[in-house]
């Protein structure tokens, strides 16, 4: 068995060992939401591939510092250094404020996360948190000559960079082909290059979200909070940062150069990209009609969708393709994932029921060893897959008298499945699940005809008493003629 993880590193373009800076101590990084709407499908990816990466580290002993940060504020509409912030225009729209917008959606990307069954991180950093340390930070790259103040903005000077260091070491990109392909600066620009990326702006007059500078009253330039948090909470140098393709470039890669031009390298060791997902062949888009939230895959409530999907469906089909390959969504491909899900799940239920003979002929260690040598193969979880479908198999044989599998090879199986279907997977039975759903719903029944009897008893203190108590529990109880009808 082959018990080394390789990854496949973005900057190295290759795979390679991991060997944390610091083992048993494992710092991860992963670029988090930016919180002025629902969570959609291009968020359950990466939430769910780095969530592999966390179980699997943790397997394997790792004491692993998970941050995940979430973006509200500076991030500016079509990601540019011009326009309006993302969360301040849904607060002008919505009339609410800032911070009730990106609390509203970071409720409900947390419950989504939840039903996802994605471990929390150790850490979930707010940008609006940290603006003191992305001044700091912004200081540092004007005191070592690669950021500029114009007009109470500050940016970053990628030509000047490129001189010393490399711009687009993650990219591949090279600086004078990027120049040429884009826009000639018209004369209104503060910007000396059209590639300078703003570390600091000056806020417009209506612009809500401000915080006072040594430059201006103003905000943070997006790229800057992954580099300032990453910084504070792992270090100058961490093992792993993470998140979608789409972040590579720019994001990622002007990351690199703020943490180059502040403290002289690059910070991190590993790099790694989930890829996209497309629906139906096409890329997701809010402008392509095609737009789906997580929210909608678990009720159903998008034209593109023939039913409702469990949140397990959509970990497992997500789960079934690796992480580097793009993902077509269809219903006909999420069908095929719940029925799959469905047959190990079958399966599961079956190993359990399983009686041992004295004498077998199945050896489980073949097949546990072949899943973490896949899973060490930068995360082979579709192959993992592929070796627990190939054991139901046998599990199967094994229960109609095919075949014989002695005491300590079922103990073997069974701790596979449990390690790699539940643990690392992080696949959950929906339908035990279910059961609890069934016995709440008992349990409120049972409590609201006890309330009946306390009316028909005039004691309306009682009945009052337990309609308000549910009411904080967040159930509604709506009485009718004959009896009564309740909602969460
Ligand atoms: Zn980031």
């Amino acid at each position: 068995m082959d018990n080394k993880l390789v990854v496949y590193n973005s900057l190295s373009r290759k795979k390679e060992e991991f060997k944390p800076i610091n083992p048993p101590f494992v710092g991860l990084y992963v670029c988090g939401p930016t919180v002025y709407g629902d969570a959609h499908l291009g968020h359950a990816r990466p939430a769910i591939t780095f969530d592999l990466l966390f179980r699997y580290l943790k397997h394997q002993d790792y004491k692993v510092r998970y941050v995940r940060n979430i973006t509200d504020v500076g991030h500016l509409e079509n990601d540019a250094d011009e326009g309006e912030d993302k969360i301040g225009k849904k607060a002008r729209l919505e009339q609410l404020e800032p911070m009730e917008v990106v609390q509203h959606y970071t409720d409900r990307y947390h419950r989504e996360m939840d039903k996802l069954n994605v471990q929390k991180p150790s850490i979930e950093p707010r940008a609006s948190g940290h603006i003191i340390e992305q001044i700091e930070l912004t200081k540092k790259i004007i005191e070592n000559g690669f950021a500029y103040e114009s007009n109470g903005s500050v940016y970053f000077d990628v030509e000047k960079y490129n001189k010393k260091y490399k711009y687009g070491i993650l990219s591949g990109r090279v600086l004078e082909d990027l120049l040429s392909n884009t826009r000639e600066l018209d004369g209104q620009s503060e910007k000396r290059n059209s590639l300078d990326f703003a570390l600091w702006k000056k806020a417009s007059p209506e612009h809500i979200m401000r915080w006072p500078s040594p430059w201006s009253d103003g905000f943070p330039g997006w790229h800057a909070e992954c580099s300032a948090m990453g910084h504070k909470y792992l270090g100058d140098e961490f093992d792993i940062h993470g998140g979608g393709m789409d972040l590579l470039f720019p994001h990622h890669e002007c990351e690199i150069a703020q943490n180059t031009a502040s403290i002289g390298e690059n910070s991190v060791k590993y790099w790694i990209h989930n890829n996209m997902i497309t629906i139906n062949g096409q890329k997701m888009g809010k402008s392509l009609g095609n737009f789906i939230t997580i929210e909608d895959l678990f009720n159903g409530s998008n034209e593109v969708l023939e039913k409702a999907y469990s949140p397990m469906t959509i970990r497992f089909f997500i789960l079934q393709a690796h992480y580097r390959s793009t993902l077509d969504f269809s219903n006909e491909a999420l069908q095929a994932a719940e029925k799959g899900l469905a047959r190990l799940l079958k399966g599961v239920e079956t190993l359990n029921k399983l009686n041992v003979s004295d004498k077998g002929n199945y050896n489980a260690t073949a097949l546990k060893d072949k899943c973490y040598t896949d899973m060490n193969d930068d995360l082979n979880s579709p192959i993992v897959v592929a070796h627990l479908f190939d054991a139901l198999k046998t599990i199967n044989s094994i229960e109609s008298g095919k075949e014989n599998i002695d005491k300590s090879n079922l103990e073997i199986l069974k701790e596979t499945f449990n390690t790699f279907l539940f643990d690392i997977l992080g696949i959950k039975n929906e339908e035990s699940e279910g059961g609890n759903d069934e016995m709440l719903k008992d349990v409120v029944d049972m409590v609201l005809n006890l309330r009946l009897q306390a009316k028909s008893n005039k004691d309306y203190a009682t009945s009052d008493f337990i309609r308000d108590e549910l009411t904080k529990l967040g159930i509604t109880v709506k009485d009718k003629k004959d009896g009564f009808d309740w909602e969460i």
